[in-house]
């Protein structure tokens, strides 16, 4: 069944209209807990069953227990956090801890919380309501990953924050390879990639020590994708967004590559 693929927050900081990372898939799955969860309705807040996050950077995060706190008792059932190891022990030992915020895996009851924590291994993929998510491997400041998200009819990536990595590119062009075979199609599975640029050129040293993409190294990793899906970029510094997008246009220039990329908006909606 086709998913529809609503952008909450996309932008790599905050200030008035701007927000960061999260999506809404269908209207039960989050896809990271940035500030853009705050935009939703409690009625919308409360159909959330699953949220998948990325890692455990507080851009990426910070919504989530404000989010508990605003509908998890009154929800039949506890949300299901999925991240990779890394992501979820950090989460119970530096927010959930009775400290920074009540142990909501406690709350109301041990028997019936709010929340639940699951484990994913990189490479690993989990079913939720048809949706198939798989980990990608990628390359951050810490432990990170991306996710292949497939409907059924076709995919979309996100990449979450990373910097330069063969493993996250090999692993979609892996994908994208598998789909064509069992499919038998001859127009791309995968339909759209959001893949995150956060610096400018001038702060490639940045980039680097940070673990994120600046448009020369974006471009130079673009082209090893297989497949002319839509890309799309996230999480720009609010400050330098026309920048980054300017200096990607002008590399993707001189390389002569065929990729055609633009920025993503908040209240944007794909379809895959
Ligand atoms: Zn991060
Ligand atoms: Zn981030």
């Amino acid at each position: 069944m086709t998913c529809t693929f609503r952008v909450l927050g996309c932008s790599g900081g905050i200030s008035q209209d701007l927000r960061t990372t999260s999506f809404l898939i269908n209207d039960n799955i989050l896809i990271d807990a940035g500030t853009g969860v705050g935009d939703l309705t409690l009625d919308e807040l409360r159909k959330i069953d699953y949220l998948f996050l990325t890692h455990s950077h507080l851009d990426h995060i910070c919504s989530l227990p404000l989010m508990l706190d605003a509908v998890g008792v009154n929800r039949p059932k506890p949300l299901i956090v999925y991240g990779i190891a890394h992501t979820i022990q950090a989460l119970r030992s530096h927010i959930f801890n009775d400290v920074i915020w009540p142990d909501f895996t406690k709350i109301p009851s041990l028997e019936k919380p709010c929340v639940a924590f699951e484990t994913i291994k990189i490479g690993q993929t989990v079913s939720v309501d048809h949706v198939q998510i798989t980990a990608l491997p990628v390359n951050h400041s810490i432990p990170a990953n991306g996710y292949w998200i497939d409907s059924g009819e076709g995919a979309l990536v996100f990449s979450g924050d990373t910097g330069p990595s063969k493993e996250f590119w090999e692993a979609i062009n892996s994908n994208i390879n598998s789909k064509k075979i069992k499919n038998d199609r001859t127009q791309d599975y995968l339909q759209h990639l959001i893949i995150e640029t956060s610096f400018t050129n001038t702060e490639q040293e940045l980039a680097k020590l940070s673990g994120h993409y600046h448009p020369e190294s974006l471009v130079m990793n673009v082209q090893k994708l297989n497949s002319l899906c839509s890309i799309w970029i996230t999480h720009l510094k609010p400050d330098e967004a026309p920048k980054i997008m300017q200096e990607i246009t002008s590399c993707l220039e001189q390389s002569q590559a065929e990729f055609q990329v633009q920025s993503i908006k908040s209240g944007q909606v794909l379809k895959f």
